[in-house]
């Protein structure tokens, strides 16, 4: 690298620590943005927007809205950087890491001056089908030497809520669909319990391939997975996530706390909601906390009645 283009470089990094950003990650030129998520702005005119805008109808159930509304029209603000998150109306938690470190399709990495420097580049919006295109036939982690099928998610891909569990056990890995085992009859159950049809909401977990005798997904694994499941909920902009259990909890939030204790609230996700709730598989081995899984179902679909 010449030595002016490298002290532009070394300002550019200096400036940016001082705002506080110091995440970067290297890509090829021409495959992506080089800036962090939360650094980047959402296109206002994206493709999903025109989609949405065309003639489908809006689902609903039990006068819930299941499906985003067309012209959606939440503010585009970047998430709260950590100080910023207590000053929000549900519980602070700590800054998910890793968001800085999603991948991001964008404009290629060229040569700036400091006095020239274009705007940031915008993010171009993905559709699942892209998304899954870009995660081809993974062998990014050790699980992949194991799986038989990539379970990658399924359901509405304009959901309003957005379910994300652990990671594919048997049955998926054998179906290639989530939650199609007896934690998925279970999650079915609640549904239903509250008046949400499955197709209307969609369904992933923090890793796409099963962990050997469904162990938690180790950090590398989650590591390698979860700018996918990152690039998923942008593409589907849900107004909820409820996570399933606590790997989820703790990829999305980063929160270390115990499952039992912050189940049932509301934390901020760069502004998604997002609410933790049990593992079905728990519930399926504590049967007596049934009623907390059901108590949350019941307050996700509360929330899906607010406008
Ligand atoms: N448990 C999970 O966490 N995900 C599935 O898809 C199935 C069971």
């Amino acid at each position: 690298m010449e030595e002016r283009i490298k002290q532009e470089v070394a300002a550019w990094l200096a400036f940016y620590r001082e705002l506080g950003i110091d995440a970067f990650y290297r890509r090829p030129p021409g495959s992506a943005s080089a800036l962090p998520l939360w650094v980047t702005t959402r296109n206002e005119g994206d493709e999903r927007d025109e989609i949405a805008s065309g003639s489908a109808p809006s689902l609903q159930q039990n006068g819930i809205p299941l499906e985003q509304s067309p012209q959606r029209s939440s503010p585009e603000l970047p998430p709260p950087r950590p100080e910023a998150r207590a000053a929000t109306s549900v519980p602070p938690v700590p800054a998910p890491e890793r968001r800085a470190s999603v991948p991001l399709p964008g404009t290629p990495a060229r040569a700036m001056s400091l006095f020239d420097a274009p705007a940031p580049p915008r993010r171009k919006h993905e559709t699942l089908e892209e998304i899954r295109a870009d995660l081809g036939e993974c062998r990014r982690c050790k699980l992949a030497g194991g799986r038989k099928t990539i379970v990658f998610g399924e359901g509405n891909p304009r959901a309003a809520v957005m379910f994300i569990g652990e990671g594919p056990g048997a049955d998926e890995d054998d179906q290639g669909r989530p939650f199609v085992g007896r934690a998925g009859q279970l999650l079915n159950r609640m549904l239903q319990l509250v008046g949400i049809k499955r197709e209307d909401v969609y369904i992933a977990n923090v890793v796409k391939c099963r962990p050997p005798g469904n162990r938690a997904p180790e950090k590398d694994e989650v590591e390698a997975c979860s700018p996918f499941l990152d690039r998923q909920i942008e593409a589907i902009k849900p107004r909820l996530i409820c996570c399933l259990g606590a790997p989820a909890v703790k990829t999305i939030l980063g929160a270390k706390e115990g499952i039992l204790k912050i189940r049932g609230q509301l934390f901020d996700y760069g502004g998604t909601k997002v609410m933790p709730t049990v593992h079905p598989a728990y519930v399926l081995r504590n049967p007596r906390d049934e009623k907390l899984l059901r108590e949350d179902f019941e307050k996700i679909c509360d929330f899906l009645r607010t406008k």
